[in-house]
């Protein structure tokens, strides 16, 4: 989640895309007619994370729910004012809660906020110990990388088994291809930018997931289309060529089945 104005608003759609899946949203702070207007849009997967304490509670709450899947997680940027007894609260929450998620996350680095050697040191130990809950529960990980992609790959080398997720994608050329190697996914919003756009170019469509971010920027879960339309242009295939790559990758990545969504009727 980016420090950005948390705005919910709508925006004018065209035809709708059928199938899309969201790979990493926070819809704790998602307006619920939103949600439902995602899914008249054809968002029929939203992956929605937790960051901290109450949000963690509130995401587990959300459970269940048409086209909702949940993750729990410590975010970077909460990891540095955690206490150790909060962070273990968390860290039973994952494990007494592990059929409810689909993976853990958010976690990651930041090191736009960590300001000190302190913070830096903090943010690790925490990602060491979701990535040890994830490994322990064998369920991916959905990653926040911030200015800090080597770290991020240097720790993720200990553990071989782990599937991971990076998210909002901000790697270079390079570090989407290593993704790519380790079996990684990278995902992207709609928001462009010419690095972000080399990474989807370069790597296979295999590996590449859209996503809202929603609330940042005051996006919504329907502008996991957007990024959908993103992505076919820069691959050059037809935006439901996309739209059903990246849905599958998504549902593969967290071993969705969607039956759920099939049972509502919708
Ligand atoms: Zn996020």
């Amino acid at each position: 989640m980016e420090k950005t104005k948390l705005i919910v608003r709508e925006k004018p759609r065209e035809a709708t895309i059928s199938r899309v899946a969201d790979a990493h949203c926070h819809l704790f702070d998602v307006d619920p007619l939103a949600v439902e207007s995602a899914i008249r849009a054809g968002v029929q997967i939203m992956v929605t994370n937790g960051v901290d304490t109450r949000t963690n509670m509130q995401t587990l709450g959300m459970h269940g729910k048409t086209g909702i899947y949940c993750m729990i997680g410590v975010h970077p940027n909460n990891a540095v004012g955690m206490g150790d007894e909060e962070l273990d609260f968390n860290l039973g929450l994952i494990r007494s809660n592990s059929a409810k998620i689909v993976g853990i996350g958010e976690i990651g680095l930041d090191y736009t906020s960590a300001k000190t050697d302190a913070d830096r040191k903090r943010q690790v130990d925490v990602f060491k110990k979701m990535l040890d809950a994830a490994s322990k529960i064998r369920k991916p990980v959905s990653i926040h990388s911030r200015e800090a992609i080597r770290d991020v790959f240097s720790i993720l080398e200990s553990y071989t088994e782990q599937k991971a997720h990076l998210h909002f994608f901000e790697g270079r050329e390079a570090d989407a291809k290593l993704a790519q190697k380790r079996g990684y996914y990278i995902s992207v919003p709609y928001l462009k930018s010419a690095q972000r756009a080399d990474a989807v170019r370069n790597i296979d469509i295999s590996n590449i997931m859209v996503e809202s971010d929603s609330p940042t920027a005051g996006s919504t879960p329907s502008d996991a289309r957007l990024a959908v339309e993103f992505v076919a242009g820069l691959k050059g295939i037809d935006v439901a060529k996309a739209a059903s790559a990246t849905f599958e990758n998504t549902k593969r990545l967290f071993n969705i089945d969607g039956s759920r969504f099939m049972r509502s009727g919708l």
